[in-house]
């Protein structure tokens, strides 16, 4: 099965109606199968699901209740939801709409209308996917996108403030930048940030790492609970020299090089993302003062980053 097929969650408490769902579907999608509420709504938290379909009556947290849980949580509020229902009340319908759903479809179904209905949705939901994906990249490298890493920072505080783990963040210049454009040009300038971007990328692995250009020239990585920080940023400085890309008006090396200032935070409070960010920019500006190519990085608790 392509990996890139849509993911689609049937929640419904009777098993045959389950697996009436999952033969008409298993063409169209990936299937995951939930039998209750709680566990549907832990699966979406799990997994990247497009589209949902949602039984209404369920003993416990009823389709309703599922419904309003999926639309209060940012995370998955933008998830399509196909109530299916025996009811054919227009006033349980009508609640279902209101509620959030995209789309009521009753019970018995009748398999080919049902197909092309989520078929449609489905597409939908991938189209929303493409813009999302767009709106939160960076056009000219490609890496995420400074709204991307504002967002990611906001849910890696709040987790690390719950988890009680740490946070790395560094902040990234590349050096004497203007002077390279006015030497090399400008297209030459966008191909060195590209460049910068791809190893940079390479340093996100995990699900909650990040790397976004800041805006210009700036660029940042966002790695949770990181093992050896200050050693791994090191390691990045010096594969940026290794590009080799030569940079004639540097006054730090012969060839393109970055600043960077970065923390490893612990103790930290969900309120603290503008901050960190204001440290790591300070220990940016001092590696730039003490002569570029090099990289400052503190360890900071919760204390000092209230006192900044
Ligand atoms: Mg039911």
């Amino acid at each position: 099965m392509p990996a890139n097929l849509p993911t689609v969650l049937v929640v419904d408490d009777d098993r045959v109606n389950r697996m009436v769902m999952a033969e008409l579907l298993r063409d169209e999608c990936r299937l995951i199968l939930a039998k209750d509420g709680p566990s549907a709504l832990q699966r979406m938290r799990d997994e990247d699901v497009s589209l949902v379909l949602l039984d209404v009556s369920m003993p416990g947290m009823d389709g309703y209740e599922v419904l309003a849980q999926i639309k209060a949580d940012k995370r998955t509020s933008d998830v399509g939801v196909i109530f299916i229902t025996g009811h054919t009340d227009e006033a349980d319908e009508e609640r279902g709409l209101l509620l959030g759903a995209a789309d009521y479809v009753s019970k018995p179904i009748h398999p080919a209308i049902v197909r092309a209905r989520i078929k449609v949705h489905l597409k939908l939901a991938m189209q929303r996917r493409q813009l999302e994906r767009l709106s939160m990249q960076d056009g000219l490298t490609g890496i995420a996108n400074r709204r991307r890493f504002d967002e990611a920072l906001d849910l890696a505080c709040r987790h690390a403030a719950r988890a009680g783990e740490p946070i790395g963040l560094a902040l990234f210049d590349v050096d004497h930048f203007k002077q390279y454009n006015d030497c090399y040009g400008h297209g030459a300038g966008d191909e060195a940030l590209r460049q910068v971007a791809g190893v940079l990328a390479s340093y996100v692995g995990r699900p909650y790492d990040v790397a976004a250009r800041y805006g210009g020239e700036e660029f940042v990585l966002l790695l949770p609970a990181p093992a050896n920080f200050e050693l791994l940023l090191e390691r990045l400085r010096e594969e940026i020299i290794s590009l080799k890309i030569p940079h004639a008006r540097s006054e730090a090396a012969t060839v393109l090089t970055i600043s960077g200032g970065a923390l490893v935070a612990r103790l930290v409070e969900p309120a603290v993302p503008a901050a960190l960010l204001e440290r790591a920019d300070i220990l940016l500006y001092s590696a730039k003062s003490a002569g570029r190519n090099r990289i400052m990085t503190e360890t900071v608790s919760l204390s000092l980053a209230h006192s900044i």
